[in-house]
This record gives C-alpha cells, sequence and structure tokens, in this order.
C-alpha cells in the first residue's frame, strides 16, 4: 500500500477551469489542471508527483521518438449529481497496460501506486470532472522510454504519466465501414493487443484510404489471409447474427477491449448467446445479404458502442438493418448506464468509488 503522503503535490496557482467551455468541448483537447507523473530510474518507481499540466523537456536522442516505447490507457471517471466520483474498471486497464509493458520490454507500473495516484489525481481536480448526462473525464495513463541514447535496445529509464480531459457524451454517427483487405492493424506475433503507439501510427495511412474512398472507419482483417475479421477501427468487433452475439476471439493481433469485456458480461447476464471464436468475412457478408445479421458494431471506451450500418466490401456498399430496429446493442448500452449511474447493483466490482 502506498502512502498518499508519499504523493509530492504542487498545485497550479491559477486553474485554467473558468475558460473552458464544457459545451463545446472537442475530444482529447480540453486538458485539466494537474497531471501525475512517475519516473523509472536505477531499476525501480520513484514515488509520484501531481504537478500542473505542462510540457515535458526531453532528449533529442529520447528513445521513444526513435523507436517508439511508448505505450498508453484509456478509461474514464464519472461524477453524479451529488458530487459522487467514480471510475470505470481501472484495475482492468492497469492490468492490460503492464501486459502492454511486458510485451515492449517496459517495467510494470504498480497497481496499489496507480490506484492511489490516481485517486488523488481526481480528487484534485474533481471540479474538472463533467455531470451533464452522458459526459465525463476521460482518462489517459501512459508510459514512454527516457534517457538519451541510439541503440535499439530496452531504455533504462521511463515516465509513467496520467493527463485527464473532460469530455461529452459521445453521439458517435452510424458508421460507413469498408473491409480491409489489403494493409494490416497488426499480425500474429506481432503487438496488436498492446496499445502501444506504433500500432496506431501505422494504422493511420489505411484509414485516410478508407476516408478518401468514403469511409468512416475500416474494419480490420487478419494479416495472413484477410479471410477473418479482427477490429473495427481502434475498437472491438460485435455484429448480432441469428440472435448471437459474435465477437472474434481474441489472439496476439487483437486489443483485449475492457469494453468488448464487459459487453459480453451484460450479454451473458441477459442470457444471450455469446460467441467468441474467428469470424470469417464470408460468413458476414453472407449473413448481410441474406438477412440474418441484425446488428454490427464497435465497441470501445470512447463511445461504448458505435453502430455500422454500411459495410463496404470489394467495391459494393451493404446495408444493415436500422439502427431504430436493433435491439441488442442498445439494450446493452442502457445495462451498462444503469450499472454506473448506480440504478443497479455493480455485481461484477466494476466501479471504483473515489
Ligand atoms: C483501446 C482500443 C480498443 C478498445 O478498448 P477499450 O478498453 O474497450 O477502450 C479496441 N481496439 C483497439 C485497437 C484499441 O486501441
Amino acid at each position: 500500500m502506498v502512502d498518499t503522503q508519499q504523493i509530492q503535490i504542487q498545485k497550479t496557482a491559477k486553474s485554467r477551469l473558468p475558460e473552458v467551455d464544457f459545451a463545446s468541448l472537442e475530444f482529447g483537447q480540453t486538458f485539466s489542471d494537474h497531471m501525475l507523473v512517475a519516473d523509472y530510474v536505477n531499476g525501480e518507481w520513484q514515488a509520484p508527483s501531481i504537478i500542473p499540466f505542462g510540457d515535458f523537456s526531453l532528449s533529442p536522442a529520447n528513445p521513444a521518438l526513435h523507436y517508439g516505447q511508448a505505450i498508453f490507457e484509456g478509461l474514464k471517471a464519472y461524477k453524479n449529481e451529488s458530487g459522487e466520483i467514480s471510475v470505470f474498471r481501472p484495475q482492468a486497464n492497469l492490468r492490460r497496460m503492464n501486459l502492454s509493458a511486458d510485451r515492449l520490454c517496459m517495467p510494470a507500473y504498480p497497481e496499489e501506486t496507480f490506484l492511489e495516484g490516481l485517486k488523488e489525481l481526481l480528487r484534485l481536480d474533481a471540479a474538472w470532472i463533467p455531470t451533464t448526462s452522458g459526459s465525463s473525464l476521460y482518462i489517459r495513463p501512459y508510459m514512454f522510454a527516457t534517457g538519451a541514447y541510439l541503440g535499439v535496445k530496452p531504455a533504462d529509464s521511463y515516465r509513467f504519466a496520467i493527463i485527464t480531459c473532460p469530455v461529452n457524451a459521445y453521439y458517435s454517427t452510424p458508421l460507413r465501414v469498408k473491409v480491409e483487405e489489403t494493409f494490416a492493424r497488426s499480425v500474429e506475433g506481432g503487438f496488436g493487443f498492446a496499445k502501444a503507439a506504433g500500432n496506431y501510427a501505422g494504422s493511420l495511412y489505411p484509414a485516410k484510404k478508407a476516408l478518401e474512398e468514403g469511409y468512416h472507419q475500416l474494419l480490420w482483417t487478419d494479416g495472413k489471409t484477410h479471410e477473418y475479421f479482427e477490429e473495427s477501427g481502434t475498437m472491438n468487433l460485435m455484429f448480432v447474427i441469428n440472435d448471437t452475439l459474435i465477437t472474434p476471439a481474441l489472439s496476439t493481433s487483437i486489443l483485449s477491449g475492457v469494453t468488448r469485456d464487459t459487453i459480453i458480461q451484460l450479454a451473458k447476464d441477459r442470457g444471450i448467446k455469446v460467441e467468441e471464436r474467428k469470424v470469417s468475412v464470408a460468413e458476414v457478408m453472407e449473413a448481410a445479404q441474406n438477412g440474418t445479421l441484425q446488428e454490427a458494431f464497435g465497441c470501445g471506451t470512447a463511445a461504448f458502442i458505435s453502430h455500422i450500418v454500411t459495410i463496404g466490401f470489394r467495391g459494393t456498399d451493404f446495408q444493415l438493418p436500422s439502427i431504430e430496429s436493433r435491439q441488442y446493442s442498445p439494450q446493452l448500452a442502457k445495462d451498462l448506464d444503469a450499472i454506473r449511474s448506480g440504478a443497479v447493483a455493480d455485481t461484477h466490482g466494476w466501479i471504483v468509488k473515489i
């Protein structure tokens, strides 16, 4: 257990809060007053400090800038009308961050220190957590190599940080997506399961191409055969076919989403049939044509659920059933809201109160 006395806190001299227009927040562009920073040196994590949000000073030979030893996480905190603050499944995010760290030869960050530091940060910037329905404070923990050298090897020192952004309810436009059969986000044996910076750099070009062709996002397929679905943009992918919720089974090339896991659990709680397995493009396109594909959606922390309305496949656009006709994903979204707002008991231990 970390002694919170250990966390050095330096408060901002002047809060930026009065300058913020909470009605028009662009995702990830407004940062709260403080951030948490901890350094790994001489083989151990130093006590974290909470300081005013501001620039880092880095060596031009910082190895993360050259070779990409950099990982991140994304989760959310909520505040209800009585001012109570809760965070959704923070331990799951830290666990995943430490899996990412392991794959990139970076040190694990200790869970107790993470939770204590996060709680302190949220208490200090509590006024930054919006309370309007659907809004939240997006939390971005991340870690990168520090030091100064140009050899390709694991760094000796690292920085862990947490920054936060108030965000509004995210109404995702219904998505037009394209089945990607040329490019790959990741391959089996790679590090697609890690939330590592390089995976996102590599996905920009194929995503840009899709945008130019009139699609919002890609449906990634496996990098070897392009016969099986993997993810949708930076979300996990789910289908409802014949009243069964079907999602690609996890592998080294698929990011294990906390939202994916949450939806699977909520569906099982409702007695919905769930299948985690290989999902072929052929199977889904056939279901889209014969009318058994009832729903398709991406899921992730940012939007929770993004409905897919059009799938572009080899030059043809397939229209999916209207969003109004969908029953499963809207119900699961409601179930999650009920747990988050406290209307229904949190039997899975997902909510951490601050
Ligand atoms: C973050 C992410 C997801 C969704 O993960 P959540 O924990 O649900 O937010 C899915 N796929 C990729 C590639 C991601 O980066």
